[in-house]
């Protein structure tokens, strides 16, 4: 036996490396320029492993890689120069330069996302994007009641600030809503996508969770560092992994899955809207945000009836398709013994009203077995699937072709005289394909007689057309069988 002893990946490598300066950090005095300056090694580290990943395993389509790297880059140098600017100078003036290059990346990323969108997304998807406009929707109206609009409203700080205040939640609610298109779209997750995603998802949940924090108190403690670090560490894996190179293959179209989750996380964050009234009313009746609640309101009833009208289309689709299985033959396409039952017993009770004519008649391929025998059962299949198609071609449309089973086909002729229905089965016998012939029994329906009972004379008469020779019409009423229609001309 032989111990394999593998070599770690290049991905595994560089998580076990950013797993051990995230342990060092902590060991790390709080509040030192140690982590301090540890924080941003680690960003550049991660940057420079995207760029190695790049290089290495050569993406399909590098430009959503260059987008994520140059982010990361910029996020990096904003890492840098706080750390500069804090531990060095000792300048807490807000905004800074770091803000700048913070703020500047969010762009650079959502570009990323976007040609990440475009490769993996079906642009039919219309339900991915109306549910990732639904819940963008609901967390938009969050972030502007709970972190936006007191900001805005702050009269006490700089404008300038405040702006940046404010683009900070915008910047990332837009990288959500579009990674929440990518995440509500059906396509493969390989291990890349998993690391990328959930890169965003450390970096942009822990934004948030610091900002929520903040709202209720000043927080100065390192913990929250943790969560952008991991972030840090995924960006890397995710670029130095193999699977990195398909990443934005174009997903296979698959029917979409209606999880109970999603209508979960659908009616949850429909009901954000009217939460926050609910919230605001509560707080301060006097000072109740009308104008965002009601556009949010009426932005999320649209949404949420133009995903409902898609459902409905969709079940309405799926029906027809269902109907259309349920009544056609599969091998030749045309209406399948159910669908001949149905229409003979629909055609029979409107002509018994109307005063119509109705010919019925039953065909069956002469020594069919014989050419099964001889030249296969696949030529078979296409034979009738010719001989078919060739005969509903002459048909009208109102008159029925259907295939009773095996080799056998039922017309059903509506408004035609026994002799026009014998004319037009001699024309049927005309363009039989391949040289082949077929017997049939005719039969005029009396008006009163019962489906069965007309299908049942037609079928001895294809009886008696079978046994006076074949390649022939029997016509049961009255008893004549033609090899030419002008017998009875
Ligand atoms: P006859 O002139 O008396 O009608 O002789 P026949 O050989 O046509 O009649 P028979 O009933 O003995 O044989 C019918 C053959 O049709 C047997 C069966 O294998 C074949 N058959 C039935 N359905 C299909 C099908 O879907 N595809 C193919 N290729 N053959 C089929
Ligand atoms: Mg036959
Ligand atoms: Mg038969």
């Amino acid at each position: 036996m032989t111990a394999i002893m593998r070599r770690p990946a290049p991905w595994q490598v560089w998580l076990g490396c950013g797993a051990l300066m995230i342990v060092v950090y902590y060991v790390l005095p709080a509040g030192g320029s140690g982590r301090g300056f540890l924080y941003p090694a680690l960003s550049a580290s991660c940057t420079l492993m995207v760029v190695a990943g790049i290089r290495r395993n050569r993406p399909v389509r590098p430009s959503v890689w260059y987008c994520v790297a140059a982010g990361l880059g910029m996020w990096s140098t904003g890492d840098f120069v706080f750390a500069y600017l804090y531990y060095v100078r000792g300048d807490t003036t807000f905004p800074s330069y770091a803000d700048a290059c913070y703020l500047g990346a969010i762009p650079v990323f959502a570009a990323g996302v976007f040609i990440l969108i475009k490769g993996r997304v079906s642009r039919r998807d219309r339900a991915g994007l109306q549910d990732a406009l639904i819940i963008s929707t609901g967390l938009a109206l969050l972030t502007w009641t709970f972190m936006m609009r007191p900001i805005a409203e702050d009269h006490s700080v700089g404008l300038l600030a405040r702006l940046v205040s404010l683009a900070a939640p915008a910047g990332d609610l837009l990288l959500i809503a579009m990674l929440l298109r990518l995440v509500a779209s059906p396509g493969g997750r390989s291990a890349s996508y998993r690391f990328l995603i959930g890169g965003f998802a450390f970096t942009l949940g822990t934004d948030v969770l610091y900002s929520v924090v903040n709202t209720v108190a000043v927080y100065e403690g390192g913990a929250m560092d943790a969560g952008w670090m991991t972030s840090y560490l995924m960006f890397g894996a995710a670029a130095l992994h193999p699977s990195m190179r398909s990443l934005s293959e174009v997903a296979p179209d698959r029917a979409e899955r209606f999880h109970r989750q999603r209508i979960g996380v659908l009616a949850a964050t429909s009901l954000l809207a009217p939460a926050t009234l609910v919230y605001d009313g509560l707080t301060d009746p006097t000072d109740v945000d009308w104008k965002a609640i009601s556009a949010g309101s009426v932005v999320l009833f649209l949404l949420v009836v133009a995903r409902m009208s898609g459902l409905v289309a969709q079940v309405r689709d799926q029906a027809a398709q269902l109907e259309a299985l349920a009544h056609n033959d599969g091998l030749t396409g045309v209406p399948n013994r159910r669908a001949w039952d149905l229409e003979l017993h629909r055609e029979t009770m409107k002509a018994r009203r109307g005063g119509t004519e109705i010919c019925v008649a039953l065909l069956d391929l002469d020594h069919f077995k014989r050419f099964n025998d001889t030249h296969g059962h696949q030529a078979g299949d296409r034979l009738l699937k010719e001989a078919s198609a060739a005969w509903r071609a002459l048909l009208r449309p109102g008159d029925v072709l259907a295939r009773y089973g095996g080799e056998e086909f039922g017309v059903l002729l509506v408004g035609a005289s026994t002799l026009e229905a014998v004319r037009v089965l001699d024309r049927l016998r005309e363009v039989t394909p391949q040289g082949q012939t077929f017997s049939a029994g005719l039969v005029r329906w009396d008006g009163a007689e019962s489906t069965d009972e007309v299908v049942g004379r037609a079928d001895e008469a294809l009886y008696h057309a079978k046994h006076d020779g074949r390649d022939r019409v029997h016509l049961s009423d009255p008893i004549r069988t033609t090899r030419d229609t002008r017998i009875l001309a």
